[in-house]
């Protein structure tokens, strides 16, 4: 039976990083990343019954190493495995904890691989990433970005933040605006810091109050938007392959996605749900965008 044309397949799950904000060590335990002839033989078998479009997914994805013949292959050995399905056009993963060099490289090598990332920060004030016991700083972070961009010149990020972790000052969240000004996320998920009992931050006594963070979270976000809106708008007048995903609302319309996941509404009779057609985009609404047929 034909199925939706992208799909999620689970590569790893667990997590030995331990930030201090999260439960999934806790919940979901240690490491553990399933065969790469298992995952093969899953992806074929969602090619075979019309998915194009897969994301690798892991609570800390990156961290991937199972077993390869006699050794332990890597997440960009994984990705590159399952590039040679013919009909399987389009190759995601998250989420993803930053990064070896070789996955950065994978970035321009494989074609497949979308040139769209989600990589959480969480925070651009180094303080406030050793409190959280993130393994990164922000200039690591930000050069991480950097070789991205380099190996994959159109890639778009997207990005995770948490406000108001214990002890974050107004110096530290203005640090976090910086970096957000500097790379200008495609799509961003925010939050307030709430308690997670059994993790590390929960008895810090330097909680933030709840109307700081409030504040903080809205001028984020406000930043985040800015952004989002100018990048779907940067879309409009530019020819992109869409790959077809369900009908739409409206007789002959089906709607699909670029290889940055946004939506997009068309009105075409050539192409069927499954195709990866050249659309022409017209317009940008607030959730998706407007486009008609060019080519196959
Ligand atoms: Fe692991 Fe991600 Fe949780 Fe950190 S935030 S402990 S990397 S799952």
């Amino acid at each position: 039976m034909k199925r939706a044309p992208s799909a999620f397949l689970t590569v790893q799950e667990g997590c030995d990083k331990f930030c201090a904000f999260c439960v999934v060590p806790f919940t979901r335990g240690a490491e553990m990343s399933r065969p790469v002839s298992q995952i093969f033989n899953e992806a074929e078998g969602l090619v075979e019954r019309g998915v194009r479009d897969i994301t690798l997914l892991g609570q800390n994805v990156n961290a991937y190493h199972g077993p390869m013949g006699s050794a332990d292959a890597t997440l960009p050995q994984l990705i590159k495995e399952l590039s040679k399905i013919n009909d399987l056009k389009r190759i995601r993963f998250t989420t993803s904890h930053p990064m070896t060099q070789e996955l950065i490289d994978a970035h321009g090598e494989v074609e497949k691989l979308m040139p769209y990332l989600h990589l959480p920060v969480q925070s651009g004030s180094d303080d406030v990433l050793k409190a959280m016991n993130r393994k990164h700083t922000a200039k690591s972070y930000m050069e991480i970005i950097e070789k991205l961009r380099f190996a994959r010149p159109d890639i778009a990020l997207s990005g995770d933040f948490i406000v108001g972790f214990p002890g974050e000052t107004d110096k530290d969240f203005e640090q976090t605006l910086e970096l957000v000004r500097e790379i200008k996320y495609a799509q961003a998920y925010s939050f307030k810091y709430s308690t997670r009992p059994g993790t590390s931050a929960a008895d810090s006594k330097k909680q933030v109050p709840e109307e700081i963070k409030s504040e903080r979270l809205a001028k984020l976000q406000n930043l985040l938007s800015k952004h989002q809106k100018e990048f779907m708008g940067s879309m409009v007048g530019r020819i992109l392959p869409v790959l077809l995903e369900r009908p739409g609302r409206m007789d002959g319309q089906l709607v699909g996605r670029t290889e940055y996941l946004h939506g997009v509404h068309a009105t075409i009779d050539q192409a069927q749900i499954g195709d990866i057609v050249n659309l022409r985009i017209l317009g940008a609404d607030t959730n998706s965008l407007r486009a008609e047929f060019v080519s196959f």
